[in-house]
């Protein structure tokens, strides 16, 4: 089963992510803890890509797409994979197709966690005074233009799915432990 989580920034991805690999036995692969990892690890591809993550902008299509056509061949990733955080682009969309189509691959469904941007701005505020800034992109400023950057770039891939037939939005509006029963019940429906 290969799924993706689809969301604005703060909908809780990574948190419902990481449960269903755990249950699925899935692998949970984040372009913005791959990224996260350059960074700190002070790599040519961190340097590359720091000041951009830090604005709330999008890094180039090419580095995540080259980051996620590695990471899906390795062994892990041969019983399943949910996608958090990627695609963000309609050409990453058109890009993921094409290397699963080249493996003969395919996405089984794409959840979309709703949430309204009033809710997000509130939870991200709390998320940013819980960590105490462990994020540098935990701030305000760079939420609004993450938020914006979600609208204008990423929301479009909503039609592309739900075209495919791929799509289901649970509302992420709910506590975690109700979005992912939530989720359980799209992924029983699939079987
Ligand atoms: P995230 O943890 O998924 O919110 O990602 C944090 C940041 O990493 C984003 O604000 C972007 O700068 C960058 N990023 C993560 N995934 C992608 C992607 N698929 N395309 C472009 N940029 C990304």
């Amino acid at each position: 089963m290969n799924l993706v989580l689809f969301g604005p920034p703060g909908a809780g991805k990574g948190t419902q992510a990481a449960r269903l690999a755990e249950k699925y036995g899935l692998a949970h692969l984040s372009t913005g803890d791959m990224l996260r990892a350059a960074v700190a690890s002070g790599s040519e591809l961190g340097r590359r890509v720091a000041a951009i993550m830090e604005r709330g902008e999008l890094v180039p299509d090419d580095i995540v797409v080259r980051l996620i056509e590695e990471r899906i061949e390795q062994p892990d990733c041969a019983k399943g994979f949910i996608l958090d955080g990627f695609p963000r682009t309609l050409a990453q969309a058109e890009a993921l197709d094409r290397m699963l189509e080249a493996h003969g691959r395919r996405i089984d469904a794409v959840i979309e966690i709703a949430v309204d941007d009033d809710r997000l701005i509130d939870r991200i505020r709390r998320r940013i005074a819980e960590s105490g800034g462990a994020r540098s992109d935990d701030n305000e400023e760079t939420l609004e233009k993450r938020l914006e950057v979600y609208h204008r770039q990423t929301a479009p891939l909503l039609p592309y799915y739900r075209r495919r037939g791929v799509l289901h939005s649970v509302d992420g509006m709910r506590s975690i432990e109700e979005v992912t029963a939530e989720i359980d019940r799209v992924l029983e429906g699939l079987r």
